[in-house]
């Protein structure tokens, strides 16, 4: 995966594992306090950048009240197929992503610092870094729903990389049954970035109310798939820009559990407000591109299989619903000319929604429902034994 060139570089202008040039490059690493370090996040508006978009400074604060000495996980496990923002960034700048591991890990006093990353992964630059940095590598199973919090901690403390118990808050009892704080790896190094900067620089760039750069991982129908970084609130066909994309229908925002945005509205903002008509936030700040050539059908009715096999099959939705969703959507796909599919898919996206200890089958639930409504001319055509894409009849 290449990274590109692009305009507002922050994270990815990285040293590798040469901790003596990262310093040279950002300066020494501040000692500060947690609350001068908790103060200067919420300035920032700085979120997550794992998926949810919560914002960083509640979610450290829940931790750091404890009176319990916390554990502080970086999260590097993507779970998701086509994001690999996190995975460049730990081989461009490992460092960045250490800086808010040391710094939180130090303010908070915590007993364990532990940055996770997938068993698959090259994480040779990374581990270099640890090791200058003491801070545990935890090599683990990847996954679909591996890098969920509660999965993530399961795993750390021996067990599955299973979501668990959702009712415990890992804030609560974590790791070791310890107060845990989990964040994204991207979400680390801009914690490293405000803490040596501060939040005013933070907030130069990106929308108001969404403020600072995010990395987007850019792939199918592009010349040139990869890695950029971009303001927070840039328009969808500004990112999408350097990647060259080719005849795109649609825009797939999230990942697969996003939404798609046609192609007629690339002008979008890409901020939560904005993103929400299409039922689509950044999340990860995965951008799949469509073009004329895919049937959206076919390619949705391979996420939804996909999607119902890596589901931990412990709750009703995932062992009943999401397989019965990808069958219908997989019918569809191939030109099964009955008229009642569409409705039926629809019906049990809405079923799934909301009923898992984990939000997999809302996510899965969400991108079926964005793919029978963006596509509903295809969907019509579908029923009647045409596929526009193909440019052939396909009845089965
Ligand atoms: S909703 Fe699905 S993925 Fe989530 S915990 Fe239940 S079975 Fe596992």
């Amino acid at each position: 995966m290449s990274t590109m060139t692009d305009t507002t570089r922050r994270l990815l202008d990285g040293t590798g594992a040469d901790h003596d040039a990262h310093v040279a490059l950002h300066g020494d690493l501040p000692r500060i306090s947690l609350e001068t370090v908790l103060a200067e996040i919420r300035r920032s508006g700085l979120t997550g950048r794992g998926g949810a978009g919560f914002p960083t400074a509640v979610k450290v604060r829940a931790v750091a009240a404890s009176r319990r000495r916390p554990v502080l996980v970086g999260n590097a496990i993507e779970g998701e197929p086509l994001s690999h923002k996190d995975a460049v960034l730990l081989a461009r700048s490992p460092h960045l992503v250490l800086d808010g591991l040391e710094l939180l890990g130090r303010a908070m006093r915590a007993r364990r610092v532990v940055l996770a990353v997938t068993r698959d992964q090259d994480a040779t630059t990374v581990a270099a870094a640890c090791l200058t940095r003491r801070i545990e590598l935890a090599e683990l199973e990847g996954g679909f729903v591996a890098g969920q919090e509660t999965a993530l901690v399961n795993q750390l403390d021996g067990g599955e990389a299973l979501p668990r118990d959702p009712f415990t808050r890992v804030s609560d009892s974590g790791v070791d049954g310890r107060p845990t704080l989990v964040l994204n790896a991207e979400t680390l190094a801009q914690v490293g970035l405000v803490a040596r900067h501060g939040a005013t620089w933070f907030r130069s760039t990106g929308a108001d109310d969404d403020p600072g750069t995010s990395l987007f991982t850019i792939g199918g129908a592009v010349l040139r798939a990869g890695v950029v970084e971009a303001a927070r609130g840039s328009r969808l066909e500004e990112v999408l820009a350097p990647a060259q994309p080719r005849d795109a229908t649609a825009v797939l925002v999230g990942g697969f559990h996003g939404a798609w945005v046609p192609a007629t509205e690339l002008g979008v903002r890409l901020t939560a407000r904005d993103l929400a008509p299409f039922r689509a936030s950044v999340g990860a700040g995965v951008l799949h591109v469509l073009d004329d050539r895919t049937c959206p059908l076919v390619f949705a009715a391979d996420v939804a299989d996909y999607l119902a096999g890596e589901s931990a099959r412990q709750c009703g939705p995932c062992l009943n619903g999401l397989p019965r969703m990808a069958t219908d959507l997989g019918r569809l796909a191939a030109g099964a000319r009955d008229a009642t599919l569409p409705g039926d898919i629809l019906r049990m996206s809405r079923l799934v929604n909301g009923r898992g200890a984990c939000g997999h089958p809302d996510g899965s639930a969400r991108f079926v429902a964005s793919t029978l409504d963006v596509f509903r001319g295809h969907v019509a055509a579908h029923v009647e034994g045409w596929c526009p894409s193909a440019q052939r009849r396909i009845a089965s």
